[in-house]
């Protein structure tokens, strides 16, 4: 039987190759529902392909215009404005929900999803960093609720990890030494700290091994992705911060790797491309083929490793404060990063501007806790607002 499947950000870099998986498995999966910001002619074309009973485009000045072509185009999807975003999971009866936009913004749809009891696949990282705690607190109360992780390195850590750690949650049972997480170390890893005062958005966006949105390639090049991946790391696998290390590896091709206590160290390897933990993720505990391009181990000159460099790279000790420091510093660091890179990516603050942004805001928050989705939520634009001011 097919499953329904709800892509939240199909319009993005990972919607896209959700969708480029879901084409080559026609009898496994349908499409049940799409959403997007404002890409409203991305969103048409995937309606006319894959004609999802459901759309949501949050930018309510193209809906008019979405509703016309899809009449013309005769197709028979209902679209839904963004206040419907958070629900959508719901309103589409969907099986599995791939969790893909981009900031905090995918944090309400999550944790609504993981309450319904959905399959979620998450990439959306942010969500687990701003607000992890409530997350695990929604996947606990409905017990039919799954988390699969999509990004390349906990997806990595999953399938490294025994069969039942994830749902024992409890890594004293386990014999698990250390969660290595690697990094490519982005586009400016070999940078000195001058050239680094530099940099422009279109170089940061400019990755040597993923194509990704925009954001994430930032993220990348300061090395705030891999703080924001320790906390998500933190998040998907409850084990202590004591037990997460960050070591670079250039060339992307292991993800991501477990050590046990006995010495052992299990990596899981593969081609940098989307594809592969996105299968995985959709077809667990089985797996399906991906279409992502198989390793050619005889064409691999060399796998290298080195310690990432913090001096350099401020965002990603930053991070690990946050997570040391806890309550809403994580989303508050979160928050100020989203906004801080926009502004970047608008030529408005320098490189460097972004790691002081987020540790001023870390320090004006440096109290900040929440209990309830709305007070993370405050706390989201609350630090917005102060990062707004400062820029
Ligand atoms: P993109 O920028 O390519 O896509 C983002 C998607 O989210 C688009 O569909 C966009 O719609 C939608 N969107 C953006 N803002 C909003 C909003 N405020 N409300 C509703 N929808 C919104 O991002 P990526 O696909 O690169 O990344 C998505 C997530 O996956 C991020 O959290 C990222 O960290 C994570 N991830 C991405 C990887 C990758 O290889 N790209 C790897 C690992 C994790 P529109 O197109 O209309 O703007
Ligand atoms: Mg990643």
């Amino acid at each position: 039987m097919q499953q329904r499947l709800a892509i939240l950000g199909s319009t993005g870099s990972i919607g896209c190759s959700t969708l480029d998986v879901v084409r080559t498995h026609p009898t496994k999966y349908c499409v049940a529902a799409l959403t997007a910001n404002s890409q409203v002619d991305k969103l048409l074309t995937q309606c006319i392909e894959f004609k999802p009973q459901f759309v949501v485009l949050s930018d309510y000045s193209k809906i008019a215009y979405l509703i016309e072509q899809l009449k013309l185009h005769n197709v028979a999807t209902t679209v839904l404005a963004g206040d419907d975003l958070a629900d959508i999971a719901e309103i589409a009866n969907a099986d599995i929900v791939m969790s893909a936009i981009v900031g905090s913004s995918g944090l309400l749809p999550t944790y609504k999803a993981a309450l319904a009891g959905k399959k979620i696949l998450l990439a959306n990282k942010e969500s687990l960093v701003a607000g992890g705690k409530l997350i695990r607190e929604a996947l606990a109360q409905n017990p039919k609720a799954k988390l699969i992780p999509v990004d390349s390195e906990h997806s990595a850590i999953f399938q490294a990890l025994p069969d039942d750690f994830v749902s024992s949650n409890d890594s004293n049972n386990h014999s698990i030494n250390k969660i290595i997480l690697t990094a490519s170390g982005g586009p400016f890893r070999c940078f000195t700290k001058d050239e680094l005062m530099d940099v422009t958005p279109e170089m940061a966006v400019m990755h040597p091994n993923w194509t990704m949105g925009k954001k994430i390639s930032v993220d990348s090049s300061t090395l705030m992705n891999k703080g924001l991946e320790v906390i998500e790391a933190y998040w998907l696998f409850g084990v202590g911060l004591d037990k997460l290390e960050v070591v670079v590896h250039p060339q992307s091709i292991i993800h991501s790797m477990v050590e046990y206590i006995d010495g052992s160290v299990i990596a899981q390897l593969g081609a940098p491309d989307m594809k592969t933990p996105i299968s995985y993720a959709l077809a667990h505990p089985n797996r399906i083929t991906s279409g992502s391009p198989k390793l050619d181990f005889t064409q691999l000159s060399s796998l290298t490793f080195d310690k990432p460099d913090y001096a350099k790279f401020p965002c990603l000790e930053l991070a690990f404060t946050a997570l040391k420091v806890g309550g809403a510093i994580p989303a508050v660091l979160n928050a100020a990063n989203e906004v801080a890179v926009a502004a970047f990516l608008e030529h408005k603050i320098t490189f460097y501007d972004i790691p002081r942004l987020i540790e001023s805001s870390m320090n004006y928050f440096n109290c900040a806790d929440y209990n309830s989705i709305d007070e993370v939520m405050e706390i989201d634009v609350s630090a917005r607002n102060y990062v707004g001011g400062l820029i």
